[in-house]
């Protein structure tokens, strides 16, 4: 199929318009161009403009998705992950925006392009080649909204840490019972999160509860609950959330007023 050139090409070197010729040559001065290719032929600057913007999202778009996308995935595996860091939150989010924003007038652009031209001008067929940048950013979105459905990035992430927390609890289950709250703060890793410190409480015989706190974040403390009683043994100001970990682990949120 025969490639057409835009209605309002122009000759490069003498401004021609080059509209309806029988081959691909100026007749006023000669020169040749290639109607594949925009830059072998003038378009004007408006259209030239609307050619560019049609182009997919170029590689920074796509290294800012991916990392927005990245860290926002990060935030959500710790239970105050969000929390813990609210002015990086705040930027992922207002960077987010933006990189909608870029992508919506990409995308409006090239519909704008298809539907006003028909031509299959070199811009067209390299965008094209880089087909797969329109791909990324909704792919991005559909990975970060699935996380809405079921927050899987802190199934894995505990499910890897899973064993050195049981580990890590049992020394606790099998501490002397003590009654009331016991707090101990040596900051150490486990697993894959790194725990700021220890609160195990006593709400009876048998009723145990240890809470594993990841994040602080002034009065706040967020992290992971091991409590066979489930919500009736807990420290006071603590609230246990089930987000599909093993039993009896639960995400703890411990925020006093
Ligand atoms: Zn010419």
């Amino acid at each position: 199929m025969p490639t057409q050139l835009p209605e309002n090409a122009r000759c490069l070197h003498c401004n021609y318009l080059l509209k309806g010729l029988p081959e691909n040559k100026c007749p006023e001065c000669g020169h040749t161009f290639d109607p594949a290719n925009t830059d072998s032929f003038r378009i004007d600057a408006k259209r030239r403009r609307l050619v560019r913007l049609a182009l997919p999202p170029g590689p920074l778009h796509t290294r800012l998705s991916l990392i927005v996308a990245f860290l926002l995935l990060f935030e959500s595996s710790d239970p105050g992950g969000a929390a813990s860091i609210p002015l990086l939150t705040c930027a992922l989010y207002l960077l987010s925006i933006a990189l909608l924003i870029a992508y919506v007038v990409r995308l409006a652009a090239s519909f704008c392009f298809a539907i006003t031209d028909h031509g299959r001008a070199g811009t067209i067929r390299k965008a094209r080649l880089a087909h797969w940048r329109w791909w990324l950013f909704p792919v991005c979105i559909a990975v970060l909204a699935s996380t809405e459905l079921t927050n899987w990035p802190l199934q894995i992430r505990f499910k890897l840490s899973h064993a050195a927390f049981e580990a890590e609890a049992a020394r606790y289950q099998s501490s002397q019972p003590s009654s009331g709250v016991t707090q101990s703060s040596n900051s150490r890793r486990i697993g894959l999160y790194y725990v700021d410190r220890i609160i195990v409480s006593d709400a009876g015989p048998g009723s145990r509860t240890i809470l594993f706190v990841t994040t602080s974040f002034f009065r706040g403390a967020w992290g992971f609950a091991r409590t066979a009683n489930g919500p009736g043994s807990l420290p006071p100001f603590t609230e246990i959330t089930d987000v599909g970990l093993p039993r009896p682990w639960y995400a703890s949120a411990d925020i006093r007023p």
